[in-house]
C-alpha cells in the first residue's frame, strides 16, 4: 500500500528529528516524520540544553516555553575530596541565555512534538518502523512496517534521525569509526534534599567522581563513576552508597527514579550523507554524555540541515555542494565537542591520592588565580566556543546557498 510522496521524510522522532520537523515547518516544507515507538518514554537522558541550542529554539518561538518548564543552572561548584575548590558561573557569558537549562529529554521532546501541530504541512506518524529504502522513480522509496502491514512512502530527501543504531546509516552502508572508554557510570534521579538549589555540583576524589545536577520538580540527578565492585548491590542503593562515600551526602529516604548504568563510547560516521539521504544527530555521531553535549550537537546539525533543505527545495540551490558543506562543518563541530567531553571525563575519573591532589591543585589554581580565564571557561562549558554552533556561525552560508 502506498503512503504518499513527500519532499522530505524524517526517520525518527527523538529530539533531533522533531527539531528538524519544526524547522522544516517554519520554512513551509511539506514533510513526514516516521517514529517506530508509540510509548511515551519518561527517560530523562539529556537534561542540559546549552545557550546556542536555546538560540536555535528561540527562532522557532520555543525557548520561553522550555525555559519556563526547566531550571536555570547558573553555577557549577567544584569539590575535590569533599573540599570546595572553586566555581564556574555562567552569569557573565554573552547572549540572552547566561545559563544552562536543565530539563529532562522527555519534556523537550513533548514541547517539540506539540509544536508540530502549528504546521499543517508537517505530518507525524507513530508506530511506523522504517525497514529500509531503495531508489525509486521519484527519489527514494521507503518500506515501513505499520500496525496495518507494510506501507511504501516516496521521498525526494531522507533525513536519518534514527539514533545510534540507525537503520538509515546501516542501509546506506556508511562506515563508522568507534571506540569505547574504559570507565562506567551509574545514574539516578532522587528527590533533592541537598539545599543546593539550582547549582550543579561536581565532586572529584581519589575513589571516583560524582556529578550532581538539579532537575525541575524538586529532583536532582546523581551520576557516579562506578567500579566493578560497586555494582553488586541493589541499583539505587549503589548510587546512594557512592554519594555518601564520595560527597558525604545522605540520600536515604529520598524518592528515586530513572536508574541507569552506562559506559561511554564514541562513534563518528565517516560521511554524513550519500546522494539525497543525510544523517543527523546520534545516527551520525555519539560522544560521552559527560559534559552534556550530544543532543545539543544534534540540534545544531538539524538547524543546518533544515536550512540546506530550504535552500534546495525552496530556492533551487544545488544539493551536492550543500550536503558536502554539511558533512565537513558538522563533523568538525562534533570532533571539537567530543574531544572536550573526553578531556573532561579523563580529568574527572583519575583515581588515587596523588591524582586527586594534582587535580585539586590544577582546578583550584585555574579557578581562583586565573580569574580572567573563568568567563572563557564558562563559555567553553556552555558550548559557546564550539565551531559552527549555530547557523549564524557557518561562514558565508547565505552566499553558498544562493544559486
Ligand atoms: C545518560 C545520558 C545522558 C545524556 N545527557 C545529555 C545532556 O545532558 N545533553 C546532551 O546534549 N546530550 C545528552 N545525552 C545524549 C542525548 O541523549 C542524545 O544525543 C540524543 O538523544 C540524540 O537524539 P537523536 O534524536 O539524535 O536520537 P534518539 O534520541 O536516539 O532518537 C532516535 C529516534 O528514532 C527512532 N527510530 C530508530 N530507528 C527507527 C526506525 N527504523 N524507524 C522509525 N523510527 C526509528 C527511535 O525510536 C527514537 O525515537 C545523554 C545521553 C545519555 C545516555
Amino acid at each position: 500500500m502506498t503512503g504518499g510522496h513527500y519532499p522530505v521524510v524524517i526517520v525518527g522522532a527523538g529530539p533531533v528529528g522533531l527539531l528538524l520537523g519544526n524547522i522544516l515547518g517554519t520554512y513551509g516544507i511539506r514533510c513526514l516524520i516516521l517514529e517506530r515507538k508509540t510509548n511515551r518514554s519518561r527517560a530523562s537522558m539529556a537534561i542540559g540544553v546549552m545557550p546556542p541550542s536555546l538560540e536555535i529554539l528561540q527562532k522557532l518561538g520555543l525557548a520561553d516555553n522550555l525555559v519556563s518548564s526547566g531550571l536555570r543552572v547558573e553555577r557549577a561548584i567544584v569539590h575535590e575530596n569533599q573540599r570546595r575548590i572553586g566555581e564556574v558561573s555562567f552569569r557573565p557569558i554573552a547572549g540572552e541565555f547566561p545559563f544552562i537549562l536543565s530539563i529532562p529529554q522527555w519534556r523537550t521532546i513533548k514541547v517539540l512534538r506539540t509544536n508540530l501541530q502549528r504546521f499543517p504541512h508537517v505530518s507525524y506518524l507513530e508506530c511506523m518502523d522504517v525497514q529500509g529504502f531503495k531508489p525509486g522513480p521519484n527519489g527514494s522509496e521507503l518500506k515501513v512496517l505499520s500496525p496495518n502491514g507494510e506501507l511504501l512512502f516516496q521521498a525526494d530527501y531522507i533525513a536519518g534521525c534514527d539514533g545510534y543504531r540507525s537503520t538509515v546509516r546501516n542501509q546506506l552502508g556508511l562506515a563508522v569509526n568507534k571506540k569505547a572508554y574504559d570507565c562506567s557510570f551509574v545514574m539516578a534521579d532522587f528527590s533533592d534534599n541537598t539545599g543546593f538549589g539550582s547549582d550543579a555540583h561536581l565532586f572529584f576524589g581519589p575513589h571516583g567522581s560524582v556529578e550532581s545536577f538539579p532537575l525541575p520538580g524538586g529532583l536532582r540527578r546523581w551520576i557516579c563513576q562506578s567500579l566493578d565492585c560497586d555494582l553488586e548491590g541493589d541499583r539505587h542503593s549503589t548510587v546512594e552508597m557512592l554519594v555518601q562515600q564520595r560527597c558525604g551526602i545522605n540520600l536515604a529516604g529520598c524518592r528515586t527514579s530513572e536508574y541507569s548504568a552506562f559506559s561511554p563510547h564514541w562513534m563518528l560516521c565517516r560521511n554524513y550523507y550519500r546522494g539525497n539521504i543525510a544523517l543527523c544527530g546520534d545516527s551520525a555521531h555519539v560522544m560521552s554524555p559527560i559534559g552534556g553535549q550530544g543532543m545539543n550537537t544534534g540540534f545544531a546539525d538539524a538547524e543546518l540541515l533544515g536550512f540546506i533543505y530550504h535552500s534546495i527545495i525552496n530556492q533551487n540551490a544545488q544539493a551536492e555542494p550543500l550536503f558536502s558543506l554539511y558533512n565537513s562543518v558538522r563533523k568538525r563541530a562534533f570532533r571539537v565537542a567530543a574531544k572536550r567531553a573526553e578531556r573532561g571525563m579523563w580529568l574527572g575519573t583519575r583515581q588515587g591520592d596523588l591524582a586527586s591532589q594534582l587535580r585539586g591543585w590544577f582546578i583550584q589554581t585555574f579557578l581562583t588565580r586565573l580569574r580572567s580565564a573563568r568567563k572563557q571557561l564558562a563559555a567553553y562549558f556552555a558550548m559557546q566556543t564550539i565551531p559552527y554552533n549555530h547557523l549564524g556561525n557557518v561562514p558565508n552560508i547565505q552566499d553558498r546557498t544562493s544559486r
